[in-house]
């Protein structure tokens, strides 16, 4: 165990996929030392491949054990595996397999990113080596502005990043021409030199000249072994470290996201497309939740504005309003002076309504008539703009009086042409118009409170509605009194007048409680729709990271080759997805508020918005990110290095 530094015993290897399984290395015994230059040759197809990759780490023998440095390689675990292939073992491919996005200085870069060298040291060293290979004047150029020699060079680079003490060279000079292989052997001729272990694979004997042993490979089984210059210089052999601790955690989140941002870049147009849907989500929920909020907010205060302080009595039980309808007798105008008497009570006063057509002139329009009392303007803090509201010795006297609302005044009275004194039309009665109310808007559900008249409820009940019951009745609370005690107050009154609980009474807290739990509902189904929408965004997301892995599968099988734990390929790509989840969600956020304030802008509707939704969405689109990321993520992280690399 003592001196062997790679140790093979009776190593085979045997291929399943694809039907026959086909043994392709064959009981392979073989050791070597620190320090040795061997160059192993064989036909093509031979094994010669296999038994490199055996090797270095990235494949597994199916039979027989392989000792490092006396650590049986079987024993060690997927983490440790990749230690080996980052720190101790440097690969060079015959195609280089150098990631053609990332300079050279990026590429030779690469295998320090996974031992968590800092961006500064890391560029320095990849630097200096490339400057020592003669490529000074080429650092920031892209493999494909590299001739194939220079192209290797940077790959012995990478090798040599994390000190390299064994380099495996598969066929290194194979795709290049003479002189740049010969430039190539030197570099490793010298390498060998400063100590480095080489082992080189070809089948060109000039090539496999350059080494100190050589070993031949036919049909998967050693047939020769010879040792050729034995003067071996060998006294600074690389000292020989021992196993590094893996470092835990994520000592490449830097990298991560750089190489998440070029590949985002790189397809600008699937970015954009997969993110659209998290846009989408996003921003649905940001504006719709501010046009929820505006109209909740809206209703709210148009409801206060209608005074906190009111009751409302109503024709029919709560259950049973409809089918009482018009048979019900109650509330009669007798009702008023008990209803009045009742402590706590400041006035009262009733409230019908019905559409009629009201004519001045030539001009007909559809108004809202009101019979009401002539308390109407204190009960609902209304004031009259012009003229009066009627009085109680009208209301007594049945007199065929009217107030008119602005938008009646506006459109029947056009260009301030005075309404006082005039005759308007209702149902074919003629009524004098005495007042005109002040603007008071519309209600909640849209209709416009102004297109009215009011009359004396005498009047309208006899002329107009052709009934005397009123449809509900408006109590105003004195202030300071208390409301349940006046409701309570109410309800024993009317009980005792009618006999039986043919009314119901409400008050403004519960037209309160019932319009916010309707705008809730109402809240809860819009963010539904948006969750939905993010769901359907993540599932773009996913679809689109799939592809992604499969497009880069040589990518992680490089990135294995030379170090990245699994771990690091699955953050790879768990970064990616989750900054297009990020970046969409910032998108979807700013599109969101925009949306808002143009749809206010235009429909004149009020937008309010507020914290909550933007966090909830947006953090709604991160965990869309890792949750649909993350499957692509593992599948690229469970991706056998092997089969990765040899894939186009
Ligand atoms: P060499 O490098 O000497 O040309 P390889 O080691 O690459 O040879 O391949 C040796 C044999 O193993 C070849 O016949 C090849 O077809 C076969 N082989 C290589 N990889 C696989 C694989 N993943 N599955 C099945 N057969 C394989
Ligand atoms: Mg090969």
């Amino acid at each position: 165990m003592s001196s062997s530094f790679l140790e093979l015993n009776a190593i085979s290897r045997t291929y399943t996929s694809g039907g026959e399984p086909l043994t392709v290395l064959k009981e392979v015994s073989l050791v070597i030392q620190s320090g040795e230059f061997m160059a192993i040759m064989g036909a093509s197809g031979s094994g010669k491949s296999t038994l490199m990759n055996i090797i270095g780490c990235l494949d597994k023998p199916s039979n027989g054990t392989y000792f490092i440095r006396g650590v049986e390689v079987a024993r060690l675990n997927g983490d440790e595996l990749a230690a080996l292939r980052r720190d101790t073992f440097g690969f060079i491919f015959q195609r280089y397999n150098l990631m053609p996005d990332l300079s050279a200085v990026e590429n030779a870069e690469v295998p320090a990113v996974y031992c968590g060298m800092s961006k500064t040291n890391r560029e320095k060293h990849a630097s200096d080596l490339l400057q020592e290979l003669g490529l000074s004047h080429r650092l920031n150029h892209y493999p494909s502005q590299l001739s194939g020699g220079q192209q290797q060079r940077v790959s012995i680079a990478r090798a040599l990043m994390n000190g390299g003490p064994v380099i495996l060279a598969d066929e290194p000079t194979g795709a290049i021409d003479s002189q740049g292989g010969k430039e190539v052997m030197n570099i490793l001729k010298n390498l060998h030199g400063q100590g480095h272990t080489i082992i080189l694979v070809t089948h060109d004997s000039d090539i496999a000249a350059y080494a100190n042993r050589i070993v031949r490979i036919t049909d998967g089984r050693i047939v020769a072994d010879e040792q050729h210059q034995k003067e071996d210089s060998g006294q600074h052999e690389k000292s020989v470290e021992t196993l590094k601790k893996v470092k835990p955690g994520v000592a490449v989140l830097g990298e991560s996201l750089k190489m998440a941002i070029r590949s985002l870049v790189h397809n600008r147009m699937r970015t954009a497309l997969t993110m659209l849907g998290i846009i989408i989500g996003v921003a649905s929920v940001v504006t719709l939740m501010a046009i929820g909020n505006g109209a909740k907010q809206d209703v709210l205060e148009r409801i206060q504005a209608m005074g906190t302080d009111l009751l409302t009595i109503e024709r029919g039980t709560r259950s049973s309003q409809h089918v009482s309808g018009g048979t019900v007798t109650s509330f009669l105008p007798e009702d008023l002076p008990s209803i009045d008497s009742v402590p706590g009570v400041a006035m009262a006063i009733p409230e019908t309504e019905l559409s009629s057509l009201l004519r001045f002139g030539n001009q007909d329009m559809m108004v809202t008539v009101v019979g009401t009392g002539e308390d109407f303007p204190q009960v609902h803090d209304w004031p009259t703009q012009s003229g009066v509201f009627f009085t109680a010795e009208h209301v007594k006297r049945y007199a065929q009086v009217v107030t008119l609302g602005q938008t009646v005044t506006k459109n029947l009275f056009p260009n301030g042409s005075n309404p006082l004194g005039q005759y308007v039309l209702i149902n074919n009665a003629p009524f004098m118009v005495i007042g005109v109310q002040s603007s008071k808007g519309s209600t909640s559900r849209g209709d416009d409170r102004d297109n009215a008249a009011w009359l004396p409820y005498t009047t309208a009940g006899a002329r107009i509605f052709g009934q005397r019951f009123f449809r509900h009745i408006i109590v105003r609370v004195k202030p300071g009194a208390d409301m349940s005690v006046v409701q309570a107050g109410l309800h024993t009154l009317l009980i005792d007048r009618h006999g039986k609980e043919d009314f119901n009474i409400r008050n403004m807290a519960d037209t309160i409680a019932t319009a916010n739990e309707t705008q809730n509902t109402l809240t809860y189904l819009l963010a539904s729709i948006a969750v939905i929408s993010l769901v359907v965004g993540g599932i773009g997301v996913m679809n689109i990271m799939l592809v992604s892995v499969t497009e880069r599968t040589r990518e992680i099988g490089i990135r294995m080759a030379i170090g990245a734990r699994r771990f690091d390929v699955l953050f790879q790509f768990l970064t990616e997805a989750v900054m297009v989840c990020f970046i969409g969600g910032i998108a979807g956020v700013v599109i969101g508020i925009s949306g808002g304030l143009f749809t206010s802008a235009i429909s004149g509707w009020r937008v309010i918005f507020t914290v909550t939704p933007v966090v909830i969405s947006f953090a709604c689109a991160f965990l869309t990110g890792i949750i649909f990321g993350y499957i692509p993520a593992r599948k690229a992280a469970q991706l056998d290095p092997i089969e990765a690399l040899s894939r186009e």
